[in-house]
């Protein structure tokens, strides 16, 4: 900058005093020259008269008014008249004989004064040869300071103009590119009215500023949108996986530094993939979305909700002070989860409905890390599925054994089948009037290497979680058909083979295969065989069922309808289904003795039977009670273990010929406990 101003103004201007100081230089040059000659004209001629007359006085005034000359230092006037003084005028301190002194400060001049071609004297001047230079000193200061007053103006007016039009206007343009560069995605708020390129600088900057903003307001629109695709559960809006891990992880390192607890809540809906096979994804998809809604509302805003995947919801009930309270969390989720679903589509007099089943873990008592406290949730969850369903259950050490226990089981019964491991049992069912036997139904056992006779609960379940059970029910059904052919062959006569059939089996496609393949195999007569189907099978999807229940009843198979009462039937659909007989169950028919309500629906269901046509067997019969006021109730079949315990094939056909031979009907039952 001080450059510019040196270059531009300070240097010209340096030039211009040298250029106008050479040019006065050589000017008054001349001039001094011109004022020496006139000097010394005008002196010859003012002193011609005074010399001619002999004036001396006239002289001397002549002198001193020459000497009145700035340039002039010292006048002489001489006489050629004899003996005449000449006369010496000079300035003070200007001294001696000048005519012989030529110093270098003085120019000596000398002119002959003649009249009528007489020469009567001379007249000599000294002049001062720095009185040029003075002149010439004195005019280049006052040039200076003009020069100096008019840079310095220059130089303010300069200035002035550099900081309002360049300075200025830069410093606009700075500002407004830090904070394109701070905030890239600012508006512009810098209006430019001029029209020189500072200003076109300053508008394109303001519309790339604009162009900015524009498109850093769809990036960050779309950063949002990925940010919920990444973050929450796209449908049903609720945090996923990964947002509820950073979320439990941040409330750990809370939790671990103030000590205090919180509970993680594992949710699956119990028999989701039945309402997606049934209702379409569709409906599966509403029903999530109602649900996860209705797990948000009963919540705290504290407590946080996920989508974990699929059907399964994780929760996070935070700042608990007991972890009893984590108990009613649970309770308030299972009823919120159970209130009807109304789905578009679905008759609002029959509304969805689905339950959950919840397991529940404790931080820190449970596990202190987020991977192991799902995975315990996950645990108390299952434990709380194979107790029933629709209800929760908390994790503790016992439980996770136990699920140690059942996966080393499930490894186990791979190779029951294959090494001979499974066995039937039979239980007789008798005719409730006589005793005679009718039937027998087969319950499966396991005779498991290490632990021992195992029961269907420890073992079905498990085989239905882990696939096996479809051939597990193909060996029971080809084993208990052909042990039907084998007792035909010998004259043994049990009347009718019933066979438990687990609730995948019965919606698996094989069901209709095996039992076609076991008939033509053994060549059983089909109405010798029933098969056993729970109630609560049934009913979840009654058309399904409807139609596997007349293509087993095409074959000529009965089908009975196990733990009767215990579901949810609809009469309607029990009209429609036409079983061919219905168990009632055993918890009935144990509160007989002491429980009236049981015992007017026990009554009840033996005339809705015989109003439908339907045969009745009564499960569990242990007193003789019972067997009393079943068989007045008008209730034609008895089994239970007044009758029979379940019976290996040789005590089965034991008690076969003790019947026979005996008339009055024993409890027997050494064989199972
Ligand atoms: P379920 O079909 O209702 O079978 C009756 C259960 O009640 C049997 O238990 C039987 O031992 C028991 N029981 C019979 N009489 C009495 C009695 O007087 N009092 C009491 N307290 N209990 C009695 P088990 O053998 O343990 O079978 C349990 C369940 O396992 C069966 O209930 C059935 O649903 C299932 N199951 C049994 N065998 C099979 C099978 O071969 N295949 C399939 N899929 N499930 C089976
Ligand atoms: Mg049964
Ligand atoms: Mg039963």
């Amino acid at each position: 900058m001080l450059l510019v101003v040196f270059l531009g103004v300070v240097l010209p201007a340096l030039v211009m005093v040298t250029i106008e100081q050479r040019i006065s230089e050589q000017s008054q040059q001349t001039m001094l020259e011109q004022g020496k000659a006139d000097v010394m004209a005008i002196g010859v001629a003012s002193i011609v008269e005074p010399m001619w007359v002999i004036d001396t006085l006239a002289l001397r005034e002549a002198a001193d008014k020459l000497l009145a000359n700035p340039q002039v230092m010292a006048v002489r006037i001489s006489e050629n008249r004899p003996h005449a003084p000449p006369i010496m005028r000079n300035r003070p301190g200007v001294h001696g004989e000048l005519a012989e002194e030529n110093s270098a400060t003085l120019e000596h001049r000398r002119k002959p004064v003649m009249r009528g071609g007489e020469t009567l004297g001379n007249l000599q001047v000294w002049f001062d040869t720095t009185y040029g230079k003075s002149l010439l000193a004195q005019r280049r200061n006052q040039m200076t300071l003009l020069v100096v007053v008019q840079v310095a103006l220059s130089m303010v007016v300069l200035l002035m103009v550099l900081v309002s039009r360049v300075l200025n206007p830069i410093e606009r343009l700075k500002d407004q590119a830090t904070a394109l560069a701070l905030d890239v995605g600012s508006k512009p708020t810098m209006a430019w009215r001029r029209h020189d390129e500072l200003g076109q600088l300053g508008r394109h900057l303001g519309r790339v500023q604009s162009q900015l903003a524009a498109l850093f307001g769809e990036l960050e629109q779309k950063n949002q949108q990925l940010q919920a695709l990444a973050l929450y559960d796209q449908l049903t809006g609720l945090p996923n996986r990964s947002l509820f891990h950073d979320l439990v992880q941040r409330e750990l390192l809370l939790a671990r530094r103030h000590q205090q607890r919180f509970g993680l809540l594992f949710i699956d809906l119990d028999r989701f993939k039945a309402v997606n096979d049934t209702m379409g994804h569709g409906a599966g998809d509403a029903v999530l979305v109602q649900v996860s809604q209705r797990l948000r509302a009963v919540l705290r805003d504290v407590d946080v909700v996920c989508r974990q995947s699929g059907d399964e919801f994780l929760v996070m009930v935070r700042d608990l002070d007991q972890w009893e309270r984590l108990g009613e969390v649970a309770e308030r989720l299972l009823r919120a989860v159970e209130a009807p679903l109304q789905l578009v589509g679905a008759p609002v007099h029959a509304p969805a409905q689905v339950s959950a089943s919840i397991g529940i873990a404790v931080f820190p008592e449970d596990a202190d890390d987020f991977e192991t406290l799902v995975k315990h949730a996950d645990i108390a969850m299952y434990q709380a599925k194979a107790l029933g369903r629709a209800r929760y259950g908390f994790f503790h050490a016992e439980l996770n054994q136990r699920l140690q226990a059942n996966l080393e089981l499930e490894r186990a019964l791979g190779a029951a089948i294959t090494n001979h491991e499974l066995v039937l049992h039979y239980q007789p069912q008798v005719d409730a009037r006589s005793g005679r036997l009718i039937g027998v139904e087969a319950l499966v056992r396991w005779q498991h290497p290490t632990r021992g006779l195992l029961y269907p609960g420890a073992f079905i379940g498990i085989a239905e979680e882990c696939g096996k059970i479809a051939d597990m029910g193909a060996w029971i059904l080809a084993a208990a058909c052909e042990q039907m052919t084998q007792w035909a062959q010998r004259g043994v006569d049990v009347g009718r083979m019933s066979v438990n059939v687990s609730a995948l089996e019965f919606r698996g496609h094989r069901l209709l295969e095996n039992l076609q393949s076991v008939l033509r195999h053994s060549g059983l007569d089909p109405s010798r065989l029933e098969i056993e189907i729970t109630e609560s099978v049934l009913m979840t999807d009654t058309d399904a069922s409807q139609h596997i229940i007349d293509r087993v009843r095409g074959l000529g198979v009965g089908i009975a309808i196990d733990d009767f009462g215990t579901g949810y039937s609809s009469l309607a659909y029990l009209k429609r289904l036409r079983p061919t007989q219905l168990k009632v169950d055993q918890s009935f028919v144990r509160d007989l003795e002491q429980d009236a309500d049981s015992r007017a629906i026990v009554k009840g269901l033996l005339g809705l039977a015989s109003a439908l046509g339907l045969s009745v067997v009564a499960e569990g019969v242990e007193t003789l009670m019972q067997r009393q006021f079943l068989t007045e109730a008008g209730c034609p079949i008895l089994q239970g273990y007044l009758i029979a315990r379940p019976l290996p094939l040789a005590a089965l056909e034991a008690w076969i010929a003790s019947q026979t031979s005996a008339s009055a009907i024993t409890a027997t039952g050494t064989m199972e406990p």
